[in-house]
């Protein structure tokens, strides 16, 4: 999607060789005309899967989801960073580790919003090591639910997250994809 590229090479800001900022258009402040091409893209890439629910992690992924889901006409649901011990038995529940903190977090969704009727495109802001999108596909499994794939804004495609999820055959669908980034000479795309 050149319209992110380009916004990612003029506002992107690498930090060491493995971490993007977008803090000024996706992670903090939010371009919400941006974010609506962004849901138009991936309805293009996902129309006539019968997706008829979102499902992202919190919180970066939810604002996306949100106005993605504009484009499908489905809700959303958000997998919940859970603090609780004792978690309730009417949640499917994961552990996921966090690349950002390095922390590994239990990551809840209420049973009633996630079945076997359900059929799901998970929405997020970033893959990397593959943590958050693996835990999300549990959740999916789970529930019983079928997995459309997953739409993510923008892949570090150096990290092995990518490669071992389409080698577990899940479609993932990234709309820009990183191959290489420093400091100095900024952000280079897979094609
Ligand atoms: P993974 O679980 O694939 O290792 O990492 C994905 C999650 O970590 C995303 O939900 C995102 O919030 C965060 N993340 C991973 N890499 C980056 C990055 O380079 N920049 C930002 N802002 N977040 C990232």
């Amino acid at each position: 999607m050149e319209l992110l590229k380009k916004r990612i090479r003029e506002d992107g800001i690498v930090k060491g060789n493995d971490v993007l900022k977008v803090d000024s258009f996706l992670n903090h402040q939010m371009d919400v005309a941006l974010f609506e091409e962004i849901g138009k893209e991936f309805l293009r890439r996902f129309d006539g899967c019968g997706v008829n629910k979102i499902l992202t992690i919190e919180a970066s992924g939810i604002g996306i989801a949100c106005v993605t889901a504009q484009s499908f006409h489905c809700p959303v649901v958000f997998a919940k960073k859970s603090r609780t011990k004792n978690i309730a038995g009417d949640v499917y529940t994961t552990k996921v580790e966090s690349f950002t903190h390095g922390q590994v977090y239990d990551v809840i969704v209420s049973t009633k919003f996630l079945g076997s009727g359900d059929k799901v495109l998970i929405i997020d802001d970033f893959l990397a090591n593959g943590a958050a999108l693996e835990g999300l596909i549990d959740l999916v499994n789970q529930a019983g639910a079928e997995l459309a794939g997953a739409g993510i804004v923008i892949e570090k495609a150096f990290q092995p997250g990518g490669k071992r999820l389409r080698a577990r055959g899940v479609r993932v669908e990234s709309l820009a994809r990183v191959k290489s980034m420093d400091e100095e000479s900024g952000v280079e795309f897979v094609d």
